[in-house]
């Protein structure tokens, strides 16, 4: 395994990931979407989020036959039972902006006191290896990390996207948004699953190099 795909066509995923990948040692190329053939993005269809990072890991094995990571995010609060969860990006409509979407949520918690605001980041990472001499199946593993914390009851910060404003990471003073990248990183639910799949992209390395 020479180059994996990440299947995002966001830069800044990207980036991180490469970066990773070298702090790790490895010797690997992560090549992005726009480095490969064009090929229609597959619906998500699954209610969860390790589900849905499968849809989009095998769509781009399919399509480009070389290994493949992707991953799925999102906020499950508590007191709307796990909602907005695998719709966190559109939860206040198809085209909703950042802003719209904290608006919603901060309207539908609007009553819920300090104490039953508790909230928890999810983010799964899924690997796809295609079919081989070997493994004619291929290979398929899923890597999760969460952070969990409290919402607050109006934005603070200006880092960061998504509903970081709102979100208070346990143990911390301060809100996402506050946060440096960095130190973001470091405890985040994207931080440990890239961290876990990079741990298992090695062994894969590894394997592969043994046999
Ligand atoms: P995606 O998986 O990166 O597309 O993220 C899905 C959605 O979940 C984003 O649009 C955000 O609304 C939310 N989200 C995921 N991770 C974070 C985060 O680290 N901070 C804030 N919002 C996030």
């Amino acid at each position: 395994m020479d180059s994996v795909v990440l299947a995002t066509g966001n830069a800044k995923k990207l980036t991180e990931l490469r970066r990773l990948v070298e702090a790790a040692g490895l010797r690997l190329t992560v090549l992005g979407l726009g480095e490969v053939a064009d090929y229609p993005a597959p619906v998500e269809t699954e209610p969860t989020f390790e589900g849905n990072a499968l849809i989009k890991a095998r769509a781009c094995v399919a399509a480009t036959g070389l290994p493949s990571l992707a991953d799925d995010s999102g906020l499950a609060v508590d007191v709307l039972n796990g909602m907005p969860g695998v719709r966190s990006a559109r939860w206040a409509g198809p085209d909703a902006a950042d802003e719209d979407n904290n608006a919603l949520l901060l309207r539908q918690l609007d009553d819920v006191p300090d104490g039953r605001r508790g909230a928890r980041f999810v983010c799964a990472m899924a690997l796809v290896l295609p079919s081989s001499a070997e493994r004619p199946n291929g290979a398929e593993h899923v890597r999760t990390g969460v952070m969990t914390g409290q919402l607050l009851h109006a934005p603070v910060g200006e880092r960061g996207f998504g509903y970081d404003p709102l979100f208070v990471t346990d143990g911390q003073q301060l809100s996402n948004a506050e946060l440096t990248g960095e130190a973001k990183d470091a405890i985040s639910h994207r931080g440990q699953a890239v961290r876990a799949i990079i741990d298992v992209l090695s062994a894969e390395l590894a394997r592969k190099a043994g046999g």
